[in-house]
């Protein structure tokens, strides 16, 4: 669907939980973090109710996101629902990868092709540190489960000052080396992530060029549906840059979210949606007209450096 601005939008992010069982130091606090109550999260039949009108507007792909999507019990079943809506080409997952040894060839065969995994080190201590209760050991052996269930792996880095920011070669190298992309996104003033301090990918770019140089821009196509900027070598091996705050990539935006209590948002730096529940839960009508509506005004953009997002976070947004 093409909304107000010309921007045609193919793309929503469907947020299944705000729980998850790691604590990224930039993401989520250690304790009183206030969930959502059970009742106000969106059953599998109401997301694919959603997720439905959206293709109908012509949104293709579907990215499942939270908090950690695979906290939430049977993914699969939810993947195969909205995999079989007409109009829907593909579903994906971003994980933390924890939980994939158990899930990956489930998911596999509900339809899931290709997932992104977040992983900010190849240290254990450091994991440890920065996910606060996670084993890097879990999560490698969720990329291999994944790997050998057939799913394509991407990796989504992080890069924080002081946390990693010495492990960005060592991640591209694992990253060709174990054929799994390693995209670096910049880290957004969004809650916990205002009080940390990100690299920009001019930065990374940088260090990248120095330790292995002789990249050029990506020509294989783009690496997902995202806004990454891709390079690779020759030889093989391909990294990309995700500029989520200096990037601007406002005017190519192709996406909208739904958070796991049904609200449709437009824009990730935006507080402000349409709540789909008086659609969903009270009979109200008109919520494909609804939704119409509120796709085609999709803000502008962000304006991450004259606002003020510290108070929401990431896992209920959904990244
Ligand atoms: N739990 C899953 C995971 O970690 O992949 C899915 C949800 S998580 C919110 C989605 C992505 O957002 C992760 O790659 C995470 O690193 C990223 N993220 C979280 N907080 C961020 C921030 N402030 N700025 C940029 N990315 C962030
Ligand atoms: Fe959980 Fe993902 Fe946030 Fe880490 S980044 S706390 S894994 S939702």
């Amino acid at each position: 669907m093409i909304d107000r601005l010309g921007r045609n939008i193919t793309y929503v992010r469907v947020s299944v939980t705000d729980r998850c069982n790691l604590r990224c130091r930039y993401c989520m606090p250690e304790t009183g973090v206030p969930f959502l109550p059970h009742e106000e999260i969106l059953r599998f039949e109401e997301i694919t109710e959603v997720v439905r009108a959206l293709a109908k507007l012509g949104l293709r792909q579907v990215k499942l996101t939270g908090g950690e999507p695979l906290c939430r019990h049977d993914l699969p079943a939810l993947a195969r629902m909205l995999g079989e809506i007409p109009g829907i080409e593909e579903v994906t997952l971003t994980t933390n990868g924890l939980l994939l040894p158990a899930q990956a060839q489930a998911l596999a065969d509900a339809g899931i092709s290709r997932v992104n995994l977040s992983l900010d080190t190849l240290r254990p201590d450091r994991y440890a540190e920065i996910t606060r209760c996670g084993k890097l050991e879990d999560a490698l052996s969720g990329l291999q489960a994944a790997q050998k269930a057939g799913m394509r792996v991407k990796l989504n880095v992080v890069p924080v000052r002081g946390f990693n920011d010495d492990e960005i070669v060592d991640l591209v190298r694992f990253g060709r080396e174990h054929d799994c992309p390693v995209r670096f996104i910049e880290l957004m003033p969004v809650g916990l992530g205002a009080s940390r301090q990100g690299l920009s990918n001019a930065e990374v770019l940088d260090i990248i060029q120095k330790a292995m140089p002789g990249f050029t821009p990506f020509r294989g196509g783009k690496l997902g549906n995202g806004p990454a900027v891709c390079y690779g070598w020759q030889d093989g091996g391909v990294f990309g840059l995700i500029g989520a705050v200096h990037d601007r990539f406002c005017a190519s935006c192709n996406r909208v979210r739904l958070t796991a209590d049904g609200m449709l948002r437009l824009c990730l730096a935006q507080p402000d949606g349409l709540d789909l529940k008086p659609y969903l839960r009270d009979g109200k009508e008109g919520m494909q007209a609804a939704i119409e509506r509120a796709i085609y005004s999709k803000p502008t953009g962000h304006h991450f450096s004259e606002q003020d997002t510290a108070d929401r976070t990431m896992n209920g947004i959904g990244g």
